[in-house]
């Protein structure tokens, strides 16, 4: 099926007299007949729900969607993406771990890796993206298990050479994990470049109306961690907590998905609402149709931008001048996502003003919503800092983050032609 089907009709197929929507399955618990069959749950030696925290059915239906929509072989949805980003580096890092990450990511990721998981014991080298592989292979280590990149940067719009950073993961024996939040598996996949994991915060374009925090992680299947049983004792070696399996031997090319599942979020518990997993279920039957308008007035503003006297740079990279324009077209040929940054020549004095002018579209800290909305951070998250303290901090001070929506571009344009006017 193609992804607009995907879209709509993967995940709940009712059988005979059925409802026609996914129910939600709002139920901690599940019961069973036979305590021997329960037993057996709870061995891992047959599958079935048990306890919402590591199972429920409404989550597994929208997670089987999210792994059809990438390719992927096995799917899990989390309480947000930042827990599906912990879970990701934490399902095969431990304490003394290694993890090789792209410089141009999230400022919620950076946190979470280059600060709280430092606290676990897990080390990180930052690594540029735009560098030759012969300077990022020098960021590997013995004890490296993953690389950690974005397909498209937030809010960088740094588009990554995918296939470089699968081969330099794959030369070093590591897979490859992609945060594919931004271009969303309509855009970019990143699986058909040979990264090997993908992680999403659903809470993005996926959901697409603002309402629900969410993550999902997506496993391709095809890096075998079995080939190196040293480096990922984890999956290769027996559990004891479900009486010494050992995840790679039976669950194949399930195992790294199962793990997080039965191990991660029993333990660490970050699991997805139902009605949430519900509500993200509504946007992803929408995804398709709204990522192809706010790929396209995304590019028209960036060229609308681009040809207007008070502005002073665009970055996106549907425009032929961008920096990332000949990897987004290989990429991501139908278009990045919404999202453009610029600076007005006014820097962040006219960047203020425009954003008191603004009629229709909102300020606010979100992105990828189906309403246009935009984003000072000089003058809003970053506030208290002056523009030479902006500048160490790597922020612009006349940058201005615009998340395109999927209004009528003629009331885009107005709104941001009567505001950016002098
Ligand atoms: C928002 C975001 C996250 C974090 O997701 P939450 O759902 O807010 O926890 C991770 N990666 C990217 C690229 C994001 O934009």
């Amino acid at each position: 099926m193609k992804k607009e089907t995907i879209c709509i009709q993967s995940g709940w197929k009712p059988s005979n007299g059925e409802p026609r929507i996914m129910p939600i399955y709002q139920s901690t618990t599940f019961k069973y007949d036979d305590s021997e069959h329960m037993g057996k749950l709870f061995a891992l030696e047959e599958s079935g729900y048990l306890y919402s925290r590591i199972h429920n059915p409404t989550n597994d239906l929208v997670a089987a969607k999210i792994c059809e929509l990438e390719g992927g072989v096995s799917a899990m949805l989390l309480s947000s993406g930042q827990a599906a980003s912990h879970y990701a580096i934490f399902n095969i890092c431990e304490a003394g771990s290694h993890v090789v990450l792209s410089a141009k990511i999230y400022g919620g990721t950076f946190n979470l890796i280059a600060m709280t998981m430092k606290k676990m014991g897990i080390d990180c080298t930052v690594v540029d993206p735009d560098a030759k592989s012969e300077e990022i292979s020098k960021a590997f280590r013995p004890n490296t298990k993953c690389v950690f990149a974005e397909s498209v940067a937030n809010p960088a719009m740094v588009v990554l050479d995918i296939e470089k950073f699968a081969k330099l993961a794959h030369d070093h024996h590591v897979p490859l994990i992609i945060d594919n939040t931004f271009p969303t598996p309509i855009n970019c996949n990143p699986f058909k470049w040979g990264a090997d994991i993908i992680v999403h915060s659903t809470t993005k374009y996926m959901d697409g109306h603002a309402m629900t925090i969410g993550g999902a992680i997506v496993d391709s299947g095809n890096f075998d961690f079995s080939l190196y049983p040293d480096k990922f004792p984890g999956l290769c070696t027996p559990d004891e907590t479900y009486h010494g399996i050992i995840y790679t031997e039976k669950f194949g090319k399930a195992a790294y998905i199962t793990k997080a599942t039965v191990q991660l979020m029993r333990d660490l518990g970050a699991c997805q609402a139902p009605q949430n997993a519900f509500y993200i279920n509504i946007g992803l039957e929408t995804l398709a149709l709204r990522m192809e308008r706010h790929t396209e007035n995304a590019q028209a503003i960036a060229e609308w931008l681009n040809q207007h006297e008070l502005i002073d740079w665009v970055n996106y990279p549907g425009l032929p001048a961008n920096k990332y324009y000949e990897l987004a077209q290989k990429y991501m040929p139908k278009g990045t996502c919404g999202v453009i940054s610029f600076g007005l020549k006014g820097g962040r004095k006219a960047a203020e003003e425009m954003m008191q002018k603004l009629k229709m579209i909102a300020v606010v800290t979100h992105v990828a919503d189906a309403r246009t909305c935009i984003l000072h951070p000089a003058s809003h998250t970053h506030r208290q800092m002056n523009d030479e303290q902006l500048k160490e901090a790597g922020v612009n001070p006349s940058l201005i983050r615009l998340s395109v929506g999927i209004e009528h571009i003629d009331d885009i344009i107005a709104d941001l032609a009567q505001a950016i006017s002098d």
